[in-house]
């Protein structure tokens, strides 16, 4: 069958020096585009998806990687439960798996990490979203949101069986959580491990329910959590509450709650990392004549003084009025303020009056080509 598989390098769609993080990222795509929680009854995207696992499990591994660079399929002709599928996907897959795939479908699929694996594991993490205004992110605030959490139900310590009873140990995969099937096909035997339909994967099962939680292990309640939220988020980025995710497996610590921040936009101000930016009015005669004005930043008004001549659209720049360093909240960006010369729209005789005078001791030869041209 060798000579039939594409070349691993070609599968995942890198060159042959790629590195660790080109390979994973190579990998992470094409998975998540065929992965069959996406793709259910898809037989060719199932294809797909294995074959892409199959190249990443020999080419993130130094010595496989070295052994198939040499010697290309013939390296693994008769390892790995072999057959026309020639992958075993019941190995160490799901130590890959759990690497990749922790954040991308959130963990709490039940997926392929915790299928053969029954010692302490972390809980998934749970996501959610909450929406603050511009200066909530700016300066940092406190929110309280609610999330429905599972807890472990105290009647049972979370076995799921009746008090005095106990969990026993599932008869059909005795206690795996997978059981193997084997099939004759035309090209040669194929061997297929599933999820056991018995215990759901648990390796356990349970005679007599506890009539608390009927035999799940847990409780559901609501729960009102503090995030606090610092100084200089911006929108997009979460914020990582430990121990607020999805219950541990077997006395596993609890998953973590990832909070991402939606930012509403301000009608004066607009952000770029620690920046902020705004454009002011300012009076045609200050502009002229300069003087002092007022301008509207994050901390409130300000005054600055213009230079006598200042255009319209000269930005100035007002140091430390920007957005904390989600780091350092000490450490602010600037504010830049783009100047824009007004003129008055309505003037009264008296205004006019004094306009044209001042027209008039306008003489120099610039003035007048420019009046020219309006005349
Ligand atoms: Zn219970
Ligand atoms: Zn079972």
């Amino acid at each position: 069958m060798a000579e039939n598989k594409r070349d691993y390098y070609e599968v995942l769609g890198v060159s042959r020096d790629a590195d660790d993080a080109a390979l994973k990222k190579a990998y992470r795509a094409l998975a998540k585009k065929y992965h069959p929680d996406t793709n259910q009854g898809n037989a060719e995207a199932e294809a797909k998806f294995k074959e892409a696992s199959e190249a990443y499990s020999v080419l993130s591994d130094p010595e496989k990687r070295r052994q198939y660079d040499q010697f290309g399929h013939s390296a693994f002709d008769g390892m790995g439960g072999a057959g026309a599928g020639g992958f075993d996907f019941g190995g160490d897959m799901g130590d890959i798996f759990g690497d990749l795939f922790g954040d991308l479908f959130g963990g709490g699929r039940g997926g392929s990490r915790s299928r053969t694996y029954s010692g302490p594991m972390k809980g998934a993490n749970l996501r959610t979203s909450i929406r603050i205004t511009f200066e909530e992110a700016v300066f940092g605030c406190e929110k309280e949101i609610e999330m429905t959490l599972k807890d472990e139900c105290t009647h049972c310590q979370g076995t799921g069986a009746k008090p005095g009873t106990s969990p026993q140990t599932c008869p059909k995969c005795n206690g795996r959580g997978r059981v193997v099937t084997t099939q004759q096909t035309m090209f040669g035997m194929i061997r297929n491990e599933q999820v056991c339909p018995e215990c759901g994967g648990k390796g356990t099962v349970i005679k007599e329910k506890c009539p608390h939680c009927y035999g799940s292990g847990y409780t559901q309640s609501k729960k009102r959590i503090q995030v606090s939220v610092p100084a200089g988020i911006d929108n997009g980025q979460s914020i990582r509450i430990r121990g607020k995710g999805e219950l541990g497996v077997n006395g596993g610590e609890r998953g973590d709650l990832l909070v991402e921040v939606v930012v509403s936009n301000h009608p004066l101000f607009k952000r770029q990392d620690t920046s902020l930016y705004s454009t002011a009015p300012i009076p045609f005669t200050i502009a002229a004549l300069g003087g002092t004005v007022r301008i509207k930043t994050i901390d409130g008004e300000v005054e600055y003084d213009i230079k006598p001549g200042t255009q319209t659209d000269t930005k100035i720049r007002l140091r430390g009025k920007g957005v904390p360093s989600i780091r350092n909240k000490s450490v602010r960006g600037d504010h830049f303020v783009t100047l824009v010369v007004q003129v008055p729209e309505r003037l009264n005789e008296e205004q006019k009056e004094a306009l044209r005078r001042f027209e008039d001791t306008m003489t120099g030869e610039e003035h007048k080509k420019k009046r020219g041209l309006f005349k």
